[in-house]
């Protein structure tokens, strides 16, 4: 078997063609071109590249962005301020705060400041919540895009066990939600979880989004599973070890060019259809 390599960067480039159309006929039917915020707080090199990244992401599409950068030293409130303005700015129609914040910021008070049509990153409780019940709302951008390249290559999740790893607000409960939603049997796996070897070698779909660099070993994934590394850290490793993998896996996703690139797509789709919805 040579798994299905699921080219995250290749359908994000074929999906901003069909985006970029898109906000132009958006703009020449009258309505105000979209406006992406990013906020960055502090110094964090990472950070900063991915919000480049995105603010790039929305210049090959159309979409116009709206940069504020804050100090290492901002505090909750200041932070909540400069929400607030963004929230009360017809000019932008999505707002995205960049994760983490310096840690004496209330992170969960600041994403919940985001007024829920505003959301394009998916991260208040509000859309979680709606999400989770299957009502209307963007999704947490990393599962998003996650869930659109699995669709993309018609990956059956029907019944299919998935195990994802890691519980966090911004990606492995809304990956569960989302896998849930698309009537797959989910387990959630986190720090706690005992054996998780003898977990995922029962997956037909393993999700790693643990942060911590090939912590999930191929040795314990079964044939014919479908492999999604969110993870990324230097060196192109992933989450999971892919030794082996490509010859007895059906599908995986590449690190770089898997995961990374879906996440900014579902961002910058989200805010177009945020401008959308705005006319
Ligand atoms: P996070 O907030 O640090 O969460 C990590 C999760 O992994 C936690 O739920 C934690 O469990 C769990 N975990 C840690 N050690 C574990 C272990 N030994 N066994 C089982 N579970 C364990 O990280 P995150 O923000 O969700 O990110 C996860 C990964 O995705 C990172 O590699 C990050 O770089 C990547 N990521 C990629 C993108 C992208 O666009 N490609 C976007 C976001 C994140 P507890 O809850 O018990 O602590």
């Amino acid at each position: 078997m040579s798994a299905l390599i699921l080219d995250g960067k290749a359908l994000a480039k074929s999906r901003e063609q069909k985006l970029h159309t898109a906000v132009e006929m958006l703009t020449a039917n009258g309505s105000r071109k979209p406006v992406l915020a990013t906020i960055l707080v502090g110094n964090d090199p990472a950070s900063a590249t991915y919000v480049q990244m995105k603010v790039n992401a929305c210049g090959r599409v159309g979409i116009g962005s709206m940069r504020v950068d804050m100090p290492q030293s901002t505090t909750t409130e200041g932070l909540l301020e400069v929400i607030d303005r963004l929230n009360n700015d017809a000019d932008v129609c999505g707002i995205l705060l960049q994760h983490p914040v310096p840690e004496q910021i209330d992170e969960r008070a600041c994403f919940d400041a985001i007024a829920i049509e505003k959301d394009v990153d998916g991260v208040t409780t509000q859309g979680f919540g709606l999400m989770s019940m299957g009502e209307d709302a963007f999704g947490s951008a990393t599962p998003a895009g996650i869930m659109t390249l699995l669709e993309h290559y018609d990956i059956d999740l029907s019944g299919k066990h998935a195990v994802v790893v890691g519980r966090s607000p911004i990606l492995g409960k809304p990956m569960a939600a989302m896998l849930l939603n698309a009537n797959a049997t989910v387990t959630i796996c986190h720090s706690r979880t005992k054996d998780l070897a003898t977990l995922i070698s029962q997956a037909d779909i393993v999700v790693g989004a643990v942060g911590q660099p090939e912590l999930i070993k191929a040795a314990w994934i079964k044939d014919g599973a479908v492999v999604v590394d969110a993870g990324y850290h230097p060196g192109g490793i992933g989450d999971i070890e892919k030794i082996g993998l490509e010859q007895r896996v059906a599908a995986l996703t590449p690190v770089p060019g898997g995961v990374g690139p879906m996440t900014i797509n579902a961002l910058i789709s989200q805010t177009l259809a945020s401008a959308e919805r705005r006319g």
